[in-house]
């Protein structure tokens, strides 16, 4: 045997693998149905959701030999059911099917439905204290400590899938945590990196959605270019990791090479690298605690030739500096800070507000929930589900003025 103490010198896991994936039909599901598709021998499908898409959702457990799946639309079930006539594959429909479908016997599940609605489905799984790979941000900035005490609770093991958690928790694993002194994300920086404020202010929808790096969905490219998605990643290194607001800094970064980095006591940085491709970080959930064959180009730092890094800009971005705001008032403010740049979103795309007024909207519906002195530690689901919806109303409300200062 080596001297050098490498971890799992044998495969952990001999045999199949069970596994379920929420949201199978949204960007992360392809991409972990992409990374079993290329092993079907080592993995048994189990269940598999998804909202509307009644059609590839159909597809895929055909594919994959589900023996579950479920849409969250409840209208849609006799679709399913003529989608899937002929198969032995069993299905339901609505959000208590989608939760059943979370909670059948799988020894791994991807959380990656969007939004507040993929909380009581992951919780469901963490309940069974199975592996979660957890891509859905929502679980951990609308009910962070709640969320994770419950996975404490249930023994539930919860493997970041968001491409800097994932690099965090891999450099984690080179140290202690008392002897960790912070944790680094990187930020590409999005589309508007080096624009002035005041271009920024005014930044078209089409611009928001140029990133430079990364091919996601449109709520999550625009929450790039605002930085708020950083804001949001913040939150989420906290609640994962157990770390305070200060614990926690964010760099630039444009080249998305370099993911995160944990700095220690004794002055190591640790990092992960790879290539910009969500593939990776999912592989490593899927395959953890191995490592399994991934299908992401291979990282060539010849090619690249530069990797640069600067610090972010606080005032160009203030969705960033809200996000660290939130966090320091705790009890539910993380919540509404979420909630807020959703319905600030919405209007940015249905063009009632301009770019700049997003963290403008997210700043005042911070204030003014602070200013009516609700905070409270959130003890449930419900108790995070009914902040969202008290949190999007109070952003609703103060969404004409915002749009009226901008015109
Ligand atoms: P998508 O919008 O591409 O997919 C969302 C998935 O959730 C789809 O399967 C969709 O079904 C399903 N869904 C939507 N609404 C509901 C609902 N009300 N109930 C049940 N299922 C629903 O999102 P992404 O894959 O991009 O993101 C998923 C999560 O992962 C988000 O929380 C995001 O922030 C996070 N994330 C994403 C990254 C990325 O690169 N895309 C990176 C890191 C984190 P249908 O297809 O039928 O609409």
């Amino acid at each position: 045997m080596s001297p050098v103490p490498l971890k799992n010198a044998e495969p952990a896991h001999g045999g199949v693998r069970t596994v379920s994936v929420l949201g199978a039909t949204g960007s992360i599901g392809d991409s972990t149905m992409d990374l079993i598709r290329a092993e079907p021998e080592r993995y048994q499908v189990e269940a598999l959701t998804g909202n509307a898409n009644v059609a590839g959702l159909a597809k895929l457990a055909k594919e994959f030999s589900a023996r579950f799946v479920a849409v969250a639309d409840p209208a849609r079930l006799g679709e399913l059911r003529a989608a899937l006539a002929g198969t032995d594959v069993a299905c339901g429909a609505g959000e208590s099917a989608v939760i059943e479908a979370a909670a059948r016997p799988a020894d791994w599940v991807m959380a990656a439905i969007s939004g507040a609605a993929g909380l009581k489905p992951a919780l469901a799984a963490v309940d069974r204290g199975t592996t979660v790979a957890l891509a859905n941000k929502e679980c951990l900035v609308c009910a962070g400590d709640f969320f994770m005490s419950r996975a404490t609770a249930a023994g539930a093991q919860i493997l970041p899938a968001d491409s800097e958690h994932n690099a965090l928790f891999q450099a984690l694993a080179s140290g202690n945590r008392h002897e960790l002194t912070r944790v680094i994300i990187t930020a590409s920086g999005g589309p508007f990196r080096t624009w002035a404020a005041a271009d920024i202010e005014q930044a078209t929808l089409a611009q928001a959605l140029k990133h430079p790096n990364w091919s996601m969905g449109q709520k999550i490219t625009i929450d790039s270019a605002s930085m708020m998605n950083k804001g949001l990643e913040v939150i989420e290194a906290s609640y994962l990791f157990a770390l305070s607001p200060d614990e926690i800094d964010v760099l630039v970064h444009p080249q998305s090479i370099v993911h995160g980095l944990v700095e220690f006591a004794d002055r190591s940085v640790v990092a992960q690298l790879g290539a910009p491709d969500m593939r990776i970080p999912i592989a490593h959930c899927l395959g953890f605690p191995d490592r399994i064959t991934g299908r992401a180009a291979k990282l060539d730092l010849a090619k690249i030739g530069q990797l640069t890094f600067e610090a972010p800009d606080f005032t160009r971005f203030p969705g960033l500096r809200l996000a660290y705001d939130a966090l320091r008032t705790g009890n539910g403010a993380t919540t509404v800070y979420n909630a807020a740049n959703e319905v600030a979103v919405a209007a940015f795309i249905a063009q009632k507000i301009r770019f700049g007024a997003i963290a403008r909207l997210v700043e005042d519906t911070l204030n003014s929930w602070v200013r009516a002195g609700n905070q409270a530690p959130l003890g449930s689901a419900d108790d995070a589900i009914a902040l969202d919806q008290q949190a999007r109303n109070l952003a609703a409300t103060l969404l004409p003025q915002i749009a009226a200062k901008a015109s």
